[in-house]
């Protein structure tokens, strides 16, 4: 994902490190902010977006405070590479800090696992090399102090069954789990494209039915997957019913995140192409609904939309904190 335009507000509490720990000034200006931040909105909400991490991860954190963001998606390392150098140990503190400083907990930020793993790959080599990559990630979010983890389940590449799919996706999250304690792995849902695993809730229920530790397992829903794979967020009461669904499948014990995007393709179109809130095929009203529902209280709320200039991360995570009726 390309790196966003910042916008003009100021990165100061970035700044205000200058490469010496947190003074009393500092701490006062991000509870100053907070406060604020806090106030202004007045609700559970927590909206926010993928960043980049270009320069450093730590940089990350002040990014998605200049976009006026909640909470936060980011990736953990080059999506080019499957071996990448560890992650540094200073930058991970770094990265801390900059949490800790800028108030997000780690319940709000949602790391995005890499598009190069294929966990339920048919392919010996790529499902070795799959399992090794999730356990990489796991051990850097918990370097990095995180809770969740964010990535999508696989595909069969229409040469095994879903089923079988299903038992290696499930077999590297059990591995994954015996190698790094604690991080809770979320499964994305997917569009229904090509052979992906995980376009229907009850697949991914099958998976989670697998899963040895259910503690340590989730969903992230994805408003464009979802559209995309059927459940149809722009009818009238639509959001409710993805909901209900999901709870009658699934259980909403599981729901850890939601990515918030709106879709090029129509309902059913099974085509994964995320487009601008309220420009698409969605609309806007969903986005409503989903700012207003109460079961989506307290989880990340994350854009992952092209961004066109002047409708940006920034402006559109403005426009759906607009959307907030106060009850
Ligand atoms: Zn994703
Ligand atoms: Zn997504």
């Amino acid at each position: 994902m390309a790196p966003r335009k910042t916008g003009t507000r100021k990165r100061k509490f970035a700044e205000a490190l200058g490469g010496e720990g947190p003074g009393e000034r500092e701490e006062k200006d991000a509870e100053e902010r907070d406060d604020k931040r806090r106030k202004d909105r007045g609700n559970k909400k927590y909206i926010g977006a993928h960043v980049g991490i270009q320069g450093g991860i730590w940089k990350a954190v002040g990014a998605c405070t200049d976009l006026g963001g909640s909470s936060f998606a980011l990736f953990l390392g080059s999506q080019r590479s499957w071996k990448r150098p560890a992650l540094d140990h200073s930058a991970a503190a770094k990265f801390r800090e900059q949490c800790s400083l800028q108030r997000y907990d780690p319940a709000h930020i949602l790391p995005h696992g890499s598009y190069l793993m294929n966990c339920g790959s048919p392919k010996e080599d790529v499902f070795e090399k799959s399992q090794a990559l999730l356990v990489d990630e796991l051990s850097r979010c918990n370097l990095l102090g995180l809770k969740l983890y964010n990535f999508h389940p696989g595909s069969s590449l229409g040469s095994i069954t879903t089923e079988q799919c299903v038992d290696k996706i499930a077999g590297a999250i059990n591995h994954a789990h015996q190698q790094v304690p604690s991080v809770v792995t979320v499964l994305e849902n997917m569009s229904g494209q090509g052979s992906t695993v995980g376009g229907k809730f009850s697949e991914l229920k099958s998976i989670i039915d697998k899963v040895r530790d259910q503690t340590r397992v989730g969903v992230c829903l994805d408003t464009c997957h979802a559209f995309a794979a059927g459940y149809n967020l722009a009818a009238e009461g639509g959001v409710k019913n993805m909901l209900n669904e999901f709870d009658q499948e699934v259980g909403l014990h599981y729901l850890k995140a939601i990515h918030l995007n709106d879709s090029k393709g129509k309902v059913g179109c099974n085509l994964d192409r995320h487009e601008d809130i309220g420009k698409g095929q969605i609309g806007i009203s969903a986005f409503r609904d989903i700012v207003n529902e109460p079961r989506l209280d307290n989880i990340p709320l994350i854009l992952e939309t092209p961004g066109r200039p002047g409708f940006e991360y920034a402006e559109q995570i403005e426009l759906l904190y607009s959307l907030y009726e106060k009850q």
